[in-house]
């Protein structure tokens, strides 16, 4: 048994690991009867062997020379043979495919004695040296370390002094030329001579893929991909074959389906008379597959019929690497194609179709990430139009609306139906409501994590940031671009937020099918038909139940008619943007006990609107309602914009002076920060009271109006079960209330959020005076880590992701081994006090994927997640079922 090195008919699919995914591929297509020219692969178990000694292991030499002999006798030929040489390809590649390894060195075998067997053989003599040309190139750069530019130059000097522009109008004697004085450049630049011995030759190139494993960029793109050090690469050795003969030959690439699109039929480029390198190189242009149908028509059937050999046989899409030899046709690669979102859905759903694969694999294929591109509608086109500037893709998705640079204008122009471009330096929460109206947010200033980009993304708002070229003058209300270009309020932009730019005009707009189809349930083309069978099919494996995190009715219906099964988080404090926020205000300046208990009434009639509103658009599904949660001051004016206003102006607004002093009041207070939620509940009587008479008075309207409200209390920050009791008493309090004042039998839920470390780890206390948990899992993350989100996320932190030391950050994918933990303990000592307590998470993790799985696994009940991001959380979940059987 070979330890070290394998022909290609002793491999299989499975061994990827030890032969490389190119070196597996092979060896199955080797099995399988298609016609691979032949080889051996030399392990990634060699490839350990060797960076761990720094020399190969003593068996290697001979299974190469045993492997080799089998392959001159295999191919007729033998390597340095003078009259018909053997020559050989040398191949890198580990497990997973990885940019940085060393490239392919085509024709090793070639040297002084046997390029003129080369000529003699294939009756091309111009071939042979331009074989051995490149060979001395390739090798010299990759193997023996020099620097390639001063090959490059000497080709292009003797190029300008042939009066040629293509190094196809080079002469046979030029090649001749060239090879020596590449042959000089090696010898100077190393001390060593190109080596004449075939044998020698390969082992060198086999030493050089081991070494180039820990190569600069191998190892950038490793921890890029996350791909472990410690793996190795393969080294397949393969007969050279030919697309460079003339007629009849030729190369090219193809696909068993469209990765485009997902379209069924073969996909491809072919190019005539080229080896494989041209291809990629684009020297020439390539043509459409279809026209090897019309060039060489028996080839062309040939290649279909492996194409559809393969994908029967690995059930998938695969590409494959071909060369036509003189009319024979030679497959050198296949692997399973990658492809976009819109052909992973096709293609799944076409495979079931067809019966290569059943439902549970179909799923399996798509992922939500997938679905979540499906859903931005993009430029239709390329369009040609250059953009006014290009800054961060903050938030994908493509926008057309008016520019408008503050937020009450965004709002105006979007109640009166026309869509705006919120466009600022950078925002703050203050524009929240003018965010919510553009169709897209563009700001100067501040990258992907910056204020607007959060907010953006978190709201599926297309969004452009850190736009710097852009000059925007906020009196004159007009920005200025680069170029000198003069925008005005009010003239039209189109915002791509998947390319980051920002365009002069209306680009023409493709609303997504699929967005539209999951709204609607109608099906528009095979694409929307399969995302809608998977999503169903997800539906009905999934435990997990799917709510959005909605703070307006709107936004509530949207989630519905995406498939979101309850609203999981209702934040409050959007209700008091804008205008309202005056209500807060008045609020916060009450002097005395009967002026706090007006100014608490007046914040009545909103809030119960609104409530009602929401209860309507979720009739008959749960809504879970937080208490109001930030700390009061952020419905303050800036201290420092008030502080100059009450200087300068004379006599100052007396309701200035009043602000002024509430602000330093409220800044002094929450030095500690920790002035908010539950805490604030407490410390301002009437807060509580008058939030609960708004949803209890919201659930009774919607009773006498023949509707099932089913709104849900959530209590926001707490860290003792006191806190939650107090707060209890006096909501149930407020709820008998209302009862008696209605006649309906209001009753609703009360419960916390769990996102404080303390709240998890007494939650079996907690437990005991609530009605259900919602894990608040990014105020965990931040409590768990001592870390903002801004933080985690700054290039200048040490832990950010660059240095190694966090996998992604932990603010994206929940941080199962820290904050995970605290959420399994909760679940486990919360359910051990109540059997039946629900269990929920509105963090945004709600809705990514690789946590939703962790959700499933913790035996969670419900994730809740922004609207747009419901039909991924779905389809998570029903993958998430099926992964765990
Ligand atoms: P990559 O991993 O970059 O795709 P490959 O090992 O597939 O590298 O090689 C690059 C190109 O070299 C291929 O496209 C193919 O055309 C050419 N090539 C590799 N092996 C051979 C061979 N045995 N005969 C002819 N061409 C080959
Ligand atoms: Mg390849």
């Amino acid at each position: 048994m070979n330890h070290y090195v394998y022909e290609f008919a002793e491999g299989n699919r499975e061994m990827a690991d030890l032969l490389g995914g190119k070196g597996a591929g092979l060896a199955e297509m080797t099995r399988l009867g298609l016609p691979v020219p032949p080889g051996f692969t030399v392990t990634t178990r060699a490839c350990r062997a060797f960076l761990t000694t720094g020399t190969e292991p003593p068996e290697l030499g001979t299974e190469v020379a045993r492997a080799l002999a089998a392959l001159e006798r295999t191919a007729g030929r033998g390597l340095g043979r003078t009259d018909d040489p053997l020559l050989l390809s040398v191949r890198s590649g580990g497990r997973y495919c990885m940019p940085g390894m060393m490239e392919t060195i085509l024709d090793i075998g070639l040297c002084d004695a046997t390029v003129t067997g080369l000529a003699k053989a294939t009756g091309q003599e111009r071939l042979a040296w331009d074989s051995y040309r490149r060979l001395v190139q390739m090798f010299g750069q990759t193997v023996m370390g020099v620097d390639s530019g001063l090959f490059e130059r000497t080709i292009t000097g003797l190029k300008a002094a042939r009066g040629a522009t293509e190094d196809n109008e080079l002469a046979t004697v030029d090649l001749i030329l060239l090879t020596e004085k590449f042959k000089a450049i090696i010898h100077r630049e190393s001390g060593e001579r190109f080596p004449q011995d075939p044998v020698d030759q390969l082992h060198r190139a086999i030493r050089a893929v081991f070494a180039s494993w820990n190569g600069e960029r191998a190892r950038i793109h490793r921890r890029g991909d996350h791909i472990p050090d410690d793996l190795g690469t393969a080294v397949t050795i393969q007969a050279m074959v030919f697309g460079n003969l003339g007629v009849n030959s030729g190369t090219g690439v193809a696909f068993t389906r469209d990765p485009a699109t997902g379209e069924r039929g073969l996909y491809g480029d072919y190019l005539p008379d080229a080896q494989g390198e041209d291809v990629v190189s684009g020297v020439r242009d390539a043509v459409p597959l279809a026209e090897l149908k019309r060039l060489a028509p028996r080839s062309y059937i040939e290649l279909s019929d492996h194409l559809r050999t393969l994908e029967r046989h690995y059930q998938d899409l695969c590409d494959v690497e071909f060369t036509l030899e003189r009319g024979k046709l030679w497959i050198l690669q296949t692997r399973i194609g990658k492809r976009t979102a819109e052909a992973a859905f096709r293609i799944a759903y076409d495979l079931l179709d067809e019966g290569l694969i059943d439902r549970r694999e179909a799923l399996s294929r798509v992922n939500g990430a997938h679905l979540t591109r499906l859903l931005f509608p993009r430029f239709a086109t390329d369009a040609d139009n250059a953009p006014l500037a290009t800054g961060i893709a903050a938030s994908p998705g493509a926008a057309v609306g008016a520019v408008v640079f503050d937020s009450a204008t965004a709002v105006r122009r979007a109640a009166a139906g026309e869509p705006a471009v919120l466009v600022r330096k950078e925002t703050t929460p203050d524009d929240l409501p003018g965010m919510i109206a553009a169709q897209a947010v563009l700001t100067t200033r501040g990258g992907r994590t910056s204020h607007a980009a959060a907010v953006a993304r978190g709201m599926g708002r297309v969004c452009v940031c850190g736009a710097a070229s852009l000059v925007v003058d906020q009196e004159g209300r007009r920005l200025t671009t680069g170029s000198g270009v003069l925008v005005h309020e009010g003239d039209t932009v189109s915002v791509d937020g998947t390319a980051g730019t920002v365009h002069l005009g209306a680009l023409p707009l493709a609303a997504s099918d699929v967005g539209r189809a999951l709204e609607t349930g109608e099906q528009s083309g095979p694409l929307s038909e399969a995302v809608l069978r998977a999503l169903s099919h997800a539906d009905v494996v999934r435990r997990l139940d799917v709510r959005a995190n909605a703070d307006t009715p709107e936004d509530a219906a949207r989630a519905r008619r995406l498939g979101a099964q309850g609203i999981g988080l209702c934040r409050t404090e959007h209700m008091f943007l804008g205008e309202r926020k005056a209500l807060i205000e008045a609020m916060i300046l009450a002097d005395g006990e009967s002026a706090r208990e007006e100014a608490l009434a007046d914040l009545l009639p909103p809030q119960r609107s609104d409530f009602t509103a929401i209860l309507a658009a979720m009739d008959g599904l749960p809504v879970t309602i937080r208490l109001l949660d930030p700390p009061l001051h952020e419905f303050l004016p800036d201290r420092t914009e008030l502080a100059v206003r009450v200087a300068t102006a004379t006599p100052p607004d007396p309701r200035d002076v009043r602000l002024l002093a509430a602000v330093e009041r409220m800044h002094e207070r929450n030095a500690m920060p920790g002035m908010r939620g539950v805490r604030l509940a407490l410390a301002v009587p009437g807060l509580v009271a008058v939030q609960v008479r708004a949803i209890a008075e919201a659930v009774a309207q919607r009773m006498r109006d023949g509707g099932s409200p089913r709104a849900e209390i959530m209590i926001p920050l707490v860290g003792a079960v006191e806190e939650l009791r107090l707060v209890r008493a006096e909501a149930e309090q407020v709820l008998a209330q209302v009862a008696a004042e209605t006649g309906q039998a209001v009753r609703c839920p009360i419960g916390t959020m769990i996102e404080l470390p303390r709240a998890a780890l007494t939650a079996g206390r907690i437990a005991r005076h609530a009605d259900f948990f919602s894990f608040g899992t990014n105020g965990l993350t931040r409590t768990t880590w001592g870390l903002s989100r801004d933080d985690a996320e700054a290039s200048s932190f040490p832990g950010c992701p660059d240095t190694g030391l966090f996998t992604g950050s932990p603010f994206e994918t929940l941080d199962e081994e820290g904050v995970g933990r605290l959420v399994t303990i909760a679940v486990r000592e919360g359910r051990a006090a109540k059997a039946h307590l629900t269990m929920g998470v509105c963090g945004e993790h709600g809705g990514e994927p690789a946590s939703v799985h962790f959700f499933h696994r913790a035996g969670i009940d419900y994730v809740s997640c922004s609207p747009f991001r419901v039909p991924s959380a779905r389809l998570e979940a029903g993958r998430a079922a099926l992964a765990a059987t």
